[in-house]
């Protein structure tokens, strides 16, 4: 489609803030052709988060996961506007979005607003450090594509630095223990992924780091992936210790230098204790928090005052307190867990609230056209109509029956290393565990067949046979 220079004053403004997973999956739905669209995000591509812990490793190579936002708008029927920039405030009274680029190159003009009929949050939740002293300044985070070059420099720089002439052994054993903290799925994919590395790779191509290389996984409660059935945990637990990854599950970490973390145990009798553990390479995976942009909506609604999560929304997934502003995904607060699964389907669910909207909006017209001519028409020519009109109405009425959102999870996947992964899926109204090499091939499968495109498909296959073929990069960026 033609890119339009200037809004079409018949159509309602929408107003799409975030190209993550709910976003994206509302735009992928959406008729554009019944509103004037703009999407605002800080990000020009959707990113495939449930391959990013592959990627710090090189298993899989970070553009295979992205998809560019400008080829998912490429192909809407009507132009989508797209504005690289943050929401850094939503003004729910002037029913504005203050906007601002934040990327390097900026224009004379880098901050604006912009005006919506319909706004949709869709900004996703940033990192969660608890406010624990030195999480910010010292530990990488697994969110962005960028966390991800970050992982992969610190850890090859810690290798190399580890290998320097006459490095002291209590260093090098220091530079070489990969501390990462948080037992959520995150914290035990990346860990898996590190110790595939380990064992596949860098052995071979430094074979001088062998013995003191160390993967270690903390966790605050008492067993790593919570979401899992006890046996999944149990055998995630046992696959860890076969890799001899160390899991220190009841371990708190409280604070943070460049070279330790300093972390809480509580012991088996209940008692406490101190534990300095020093690493070389920190990776922070202890979930999300609310971003300030939501934090100041929320703070400008006094119906959010008992939210904490995110944005409280009723069943059509509108922000309580406001009128023409939907929230979903991670920045929003609803009985489901902050995931792709429910973001994606909240998205196409509003995809469907959009285009019906649309469509009511459109037969009403008819309808009161209809209404109009019926009054100046006589005999057959009234009866035709009033057949007509109630045509329609009924199709109004069938077109406003859109039931309220309803989650369908198909289950829960994690690759826990050695060619191994758990699932808990859901079958049959009924739950299916399983875990192992077979779990592999079905968790390898069902990514695959989640990607975004065909291209990205067609990238992730050939990452895998590369690293299957030739093993994985260990140059360091
Ligand atoms: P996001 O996908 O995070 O998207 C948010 C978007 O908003 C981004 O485009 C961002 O750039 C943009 N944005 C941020 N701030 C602003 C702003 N101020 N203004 C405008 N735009 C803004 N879930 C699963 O179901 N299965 C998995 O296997 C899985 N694996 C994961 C692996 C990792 C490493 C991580 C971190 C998460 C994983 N998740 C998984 C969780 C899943 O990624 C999230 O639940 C999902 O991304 C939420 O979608 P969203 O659209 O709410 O937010
Ligand atoms: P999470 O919230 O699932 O887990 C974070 C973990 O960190 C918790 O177990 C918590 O007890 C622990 N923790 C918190 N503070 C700590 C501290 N100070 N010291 C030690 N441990 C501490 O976070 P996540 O793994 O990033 O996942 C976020 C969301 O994304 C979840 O909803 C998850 O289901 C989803 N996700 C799913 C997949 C998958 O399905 N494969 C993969 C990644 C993420």
């Amino acid at each position: 489609p033609k890119e339009q220079t200037e809004p079409d004053p018949t159509k309602k403004t929408l107003v799409i803030l975030g190209s993550g997973w709910g976003s994206v999956a509302l735009l992928k739905k959406l008729d554009t052709e019944n509103y004037n669209v703009i999407v605002i995000s800080p990000r020009n591509f959707f990113l495939f988060t449930p391959l990013l812990p592959s990627c710090p490793t090189g298993t899989v190579e970070h553009r295979s996961i992205m998809e560019p936002l400008r080829h998912i708008l490429r192909h809407k029927k009507a132009s989508v506007k797209f504005y690289e920039a943050e929401a850094t405030k939503i003004d729910n009274d002037r029913r504005v979005v203050i906007i601002n680029d934040n990327s390097d190159v900026k224009g004379e003009i880098h901050q604006t607003e912009v005006p919506f009929d319909y706004l949709v949050v869709g900004v996703g939740a940033e990192n969660a450090t608890f406010g624990i002293p030195g999480v910010r300044e010292n530990a990488c985070f697994l969110k962005e594509i960028n966390d991800a070059h970050k992982i992969r420099k610190k850890v090859m720089d810690c290798i190399e630095t580890a290998m320097f002439k006459d490095q002291t052994q209590e260093e090098k054993e220091r530079l070489l223990h990969m501390v990462v903290v948080g037992g959520g799925p995150t914290g035990v994919e990346f860990a898996a992924e590190l110790q595939d590395f380990f064992e596949d790779d860098l052995k071979k191509w430094v074979p001088g780091i062998t013995g003191d290389f160390h993967v270690t996984l903390v966790e605050a409660l008492p067993n790593v992936l919570p979401m899992f059935s006890k046996t999944l945990i149990e055998y995630t637990e046992q696959t860890f210790k076969d890799e001899k990854i160390d899991v220190r599950t009841k371990t708190m970490v409280k604070n943070v230098t460049d070279k330790y973390i300093e972390a809480e145990v509580t012991k088996p009798d209940g008692t406490k204790e101190k534990q300095i553990i020093p690493y070389g390479c920190l990776v922070w995976a202890t979930g999300n928090a609310v971003r300030n942009v939501i934090r100041d909506l929320m703070g400008q609604l006094p119906q959010q005052k008992n939210s904490r999560r995110g944005l409280a929304v009723n069943e059509y997934l509108v922000v309580d307190g406001t009128e023409g502003v939907w929230a979903l995904g991670d920045c929003s607060a609803t009985k489901y867990a902050p995931t792709a699964q429910v973001a994606s389907q909240q998205g196409a669910f509003l995809a469907r609230l959009f285009n019906t909207m649309a469509r009511t909006q459109a037969l009403e017209t008819e309808l009161d056209h209809l209404d109009e001519l019926s009054k100046e028409a006589k005999g057959e020519d009234q009866e035709a109509l009033e057949k007509e009109i109630q045509k329609k109405s009924k199709a109004i009425s069938k077109v406003k029956q859109l039931s309220p959102f309803e989650y369908s999870h198909q289950g829960s996947l994690a690759y826990i290393g050695m060619d191994k992964a758990v699932a808990d899926i859901t079958w049959f109204n009924g739950n299916l565990a399983s875990g192992g090499s077979l779990t592999y091939l079905f968790w390898r499968s069902a990514y695959l067949s989640m990607c975004f495109s065909t291209r990205n498909r067609v990238l992730v296959l050939m990452d895998w046979l590369k690293v299957k073929v030739f093993g994985r990069d260990v140059s360091r960026e």
